[in-house]
């Protein structure tokens, strides 16, 4: 059976907070430097997030994401990788765990008969993954998105409060060294901090065929200093671009993609994906669903409910039980997100700890 939402979307995609810790102080995601939120006994186990994983994975998850926090504090996270990765053979669950769940449909049937992962991916600073970079690879990651907001090392500091420029730098090469591609790197556009390095952007993604995702800035800083007026629309972003370097969009729908995908229309290396989520919402082809570290599912980057996978796993639930858990929690997505309504309120916690 596959996770399906009152909205009739269905459920492809797990992104997973493993730690709620970072070592940057990014100032539109944790600008005060806050303790972490999460208690130790309360964050997932390695353990408990491969059982969690298969069991999504049993019911049509076909991507995990690993983010955070950065996740590369998490110790020994290849070992997780190493974990999660077997399930791209297949998913170490009896079929008979969830059969009682199957419905009559043919199709359904088929489309779980063999449930595997297609896609294990991680978002990273950048700050040690040069050197973690090949145990990854090793461990089964598929793929990196790295973040990169200002390719100014004095700048890069201002934003992320750590002189780690040339770390990231050095990241995106060992990313493509171990072929943890397509290589995508996220950036954040906020206006007067970065805004003037659209155009150094793009260039740097035909230079060094990247995938570049600029990201309108959300109000999801744990500082609240979100505003309208400081957040770049995509609209803003495409025609800076266009007037430098040309675009042609690659496909008229973004599918369950977040990212208006562009290429070079002088056929140079790179792409340009926009992602949109305040002035171009794609909530009614949402395929996401977010995993806390300390093992709270919500339905949406902005959900004001979270619900609490980690006792139902603890206390001792059946497989059945959970899976029951985890396809009524779906039915609760939410049908889209709130910023551009009067009844706006911010997420309760940042993003560092929903997960990115
Ligand atoms: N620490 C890792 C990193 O920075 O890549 C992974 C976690 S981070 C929360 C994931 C992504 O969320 C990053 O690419 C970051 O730029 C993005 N992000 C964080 N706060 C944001 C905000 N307020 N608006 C838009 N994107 C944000
Ligand atoms: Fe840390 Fe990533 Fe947030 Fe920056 S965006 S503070 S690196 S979690």
């Amino acid at each position: 059976m596959l996770l399906r939402d009152a909205h009739n979307r269905i459920i492809r995609d797990l992104r997973i907070s493993v730690t709620d810790r970072c070592n940057f102080r990014c100032f539109y995601c944790l600008p005060n430097g806050e303790p972490p939120l999460a208690r130790k006994e309360t964050i997932l186990t390695f353990e408990e997030i491969e059982y969690i994983c298969e069991i999504f994975v049993s019911l049509g998850i076909e991507k995990i994401r690993l983010t955070g926090g950065e996740p590369l504090l998490r110790r020994d996270i290849e070992t997780l990788i190493e974990k999660i990765a077997r399930l791209k053979v297949q998913s170490r669950l009896e079929i008979s765990d969830f059969r009682l769940q199957i419905s009559d449909d043919e199709n359904s049937k088929s489309e779980i008969s063999n449930p595997k992962l297609k896609d294990l991916a991680l978002t990273t600073n950048g700050h040690s993954f040069p050197s973690r970079a090949a145990n990854l690879k090793r461990a089964g990651l598929d793929r990196v998105t790295i973040s990169l907001d200002s390719l100014r090392c004095e700048r890069f500091r201002e934003i992320t409060g750590v002189d780690a420029l040339e770390n990231v730098l050095q990241s995106i090469d060992a990313a493509k060294r171990e072929n943890l591609t397509p290589v995508k790197i996220n950036c954040v556009i906020v206006r007067g901090r970065n805004d003037d390095e659209i155009v150094d952007f793009a260039r740097f993604a035909r230079e060094f065929d990247v995938k570049m995702r600029f990201i309108e800035f959300m109000p999801l800083d744990s500082g609240h200093g979100w505003t309208r007026e400081s957040m770049v629309s995509a609209k803003e972003i495409r025609e800076k671009i266009n007037a430098s370097f040309p675009l042609v969009l690659k496909e008229k729908s973004r599918g369950a993609e977040t990212a208006w995908r562009y290429e070079f229309a002088d056929g140079a290396a790179g792409e340009i994906g926009i992602v949109a989520p305040v002035t171009e919402m794609f909530c009614g082809a949402c395929s996401r669903i977010r995993l806390t570290a300390d093992g709270q599912i919500r339905t949406c980057l902005f959900s004001d409910v979270e619900h609490n996978l980690r006792d139902v796993v603890r206390g001792g639930a059946s497989h059945a039980e959970i899976i029951e858990f985890i396809q009524s929690v779906v039915l609760k997505k939410e049908a889209r997100h709130t910023i551009n309504d009067a009844v706006f309120a911010p997420a309760s916690r940042s993003m560092s700890f929903i997960g990115g």
